[in-house]
């Protein structure tokens, strides 16, 4: 049951009835609503035969939205009794909505087992653009595929709002419906997926076990496409700041800093890209870095120069995060003279670069030092039977177009593995 739209009508008449629904207040330029947005019509799909679950979108209800208290988004607001009984703001996946709706109403969630008897050609782990690359050319090939994901299709590239450097699209896309047609195209030839996330996975041997919050499956091959996450900066309360003054990504959270002063911490293509985004919507934008110069590319150099609301603050690192309810201001350390002053912000985005997602993976196969799994341009792990793809792999250039092309080569790979071992 896919999750309604309610208006104001509809919410007042759900309150008046005291009956319980869940509510996903959103916004169509939010990040992270869109990341969410699969992971919730999944939770839709199964609680929505016991509970009505709804979306609201707060650009068309703001006066209810104020009205219920909503400061950030996604919040997700259980009502019962014509009253909230449980918020749960920006939920990160599937299972986190499922187990706060399982604590909020006391039930127990029913969750189907995805066909455990059955073993999959290749269970490809992620559904970024790596994951569904892959999945494409495996089910084309022939094999039985699923994909794994615990949010929505796209990985990282779903949060950027323009992509220009992906062939094929002359106005450039936006990395969202980018993610929709690769799912689609993938899912066209006969891929699966299944949104759960992985919580462990057994590489050596065969089956493969791939164990999930939704249940175990098992792959004569697997493909590894977990991509990477944001660094944090390593500062106390970090982590409690974050969605109130701490962010990770301008395009999905900028808007809640209209008219105010920002810091963007970093100096890639990343953090200026970041602090861009951002000079359009605050008041006032910083940019910290530890060096005197930007590691930026020169294209950026020039437009920094052409933005009057952008400043500089060079050979800085941040020591600690101020705060009251949220954010009020951070500490800088000077790290040549270790000299520490306070600059009063409203909000840090912190472009301080990338981790792979190889936890679930450590122990069981050869990593670099950075800490991406091994494995180069045939994508073959130190395991055999195991491939990883995109950004999660060591490889010079981490793009879109780079991890597509992984996860064609993955499946020739597999092909290789398997028909040789006679499967
Ligand atoms: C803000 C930003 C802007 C960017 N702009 C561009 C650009 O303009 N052009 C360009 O080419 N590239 C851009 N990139 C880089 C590009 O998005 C990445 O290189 C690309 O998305 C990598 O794809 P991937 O499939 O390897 O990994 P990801 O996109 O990271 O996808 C990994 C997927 O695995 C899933 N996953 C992880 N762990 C688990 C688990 N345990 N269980 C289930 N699922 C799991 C994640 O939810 C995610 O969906 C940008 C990146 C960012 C962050």
């Amino acid at each position: 049951m896919a999750a309604m739209n309610m208006n104001r009508e509809q919410f007042d008449e759900m309150i008046r009835s005291g009956k319980t629904f869940l509510v996903d207040y959103w916004a169509p330029w939010c990040g992270y609503c869109r990341k969410i947005e699969a992971a919730y019509e999944a939770v839709s799909e199964t609680w929505g035969r016991s509970i009505p679950v709804a979306k609201i979108n707060i650009d068309e209800e703001e006066q209810l939205s104020d009205s219920q208290g909503i400061e950030i988004i996604p919040t997700l607001v259980l009502y019962k009794d014509g009253k909230a009984a449980a918020t749960l703001r920006v939920p990160e996946s599937r299972d986190m909505i499922e187990q706060f709706l399982t604590d909020s109403l006391e039930a127990a969630s029913e969750t189907s087992d995805p066909e455990p008897s059955r073993v999959y050609d290749t269970v490809i782990i992620g559904g970024g653009p790596a994951g569904y690359t892959a999945a494409l050319y495996a089910a084309r090939a022939g094999l039985d595929t699923i994909v794994v994901e615990k949010l929505s299709a796209g990985g990282q590239m779903a949060l950027t709002h323009q992509i220009d450097n992906y062939p094929g699209f002359e106005d450039g896309i936006d990395g969202y419906t980018l993610a929709e047609k690769m799912r689609k195209q993938a899912e066209r030839f006969g891929a699966s997926t299944l949104y759960a996330e992985v919580v462990r996975a057994k590489l050596e041997g065969q089956p493969k076990a791939v164990e999930t919050s939704q249940g175990t499956i098992y792959g004569r091959t697997l493909i590894l496409a977990t991509g990477a996450s944001p660094r944090e900066l390593g500062v106390p309360g970090e982590e409690e700041l974050t969605g109130r003054g701490v962010a990770y990504c301008a395009a999905c959270d900028g808007m809640f800093y209209k008219d105010k002063t920002v810091v963007v911490a970093g100096g890639g293509n990343s953090a200026v890209a970041d602090a861009l985004i951002l000079s359009r919507i605050a008041k006032k934008v910083i940019l910290v870095h530890r060096r005197d110069t930007l590691r930026a590319t020169k294209i950026y150099h020039d437009l920094l120069q052409e933005t009057p609301n952008i400043e500089f603050c060079w050979n800085s690192v941040v020591t600690e995060l101020h705060h009251k309810e949220t954010l009020t201001g951070i500490r800088l350390k000077d790290v040549h003279t270790g000299e520490e002053t306070d600059l009063p912000c409203d909000g840090i985005f912190v472009s301080v670069g990338r981790k792979p997602s190889t936890s679930l993976f450590e122990g069981q196969l050869e990593l670099d030092k950075a800490g991406y799994i091994a494995a180069g341009e045939t994508t073959e792990t130190s395991v055999s039977g195991v491939y990883a793809i995109g950004d999660v792999r060591t490889k010079p250039l981490r793009q879109v177009v780079t991890a597509v092309s992984d996860g064609a080569a993955a499946v020739h790979m597999a092909e290789v593995y398997l028909a040789e071992a006679g499967r």
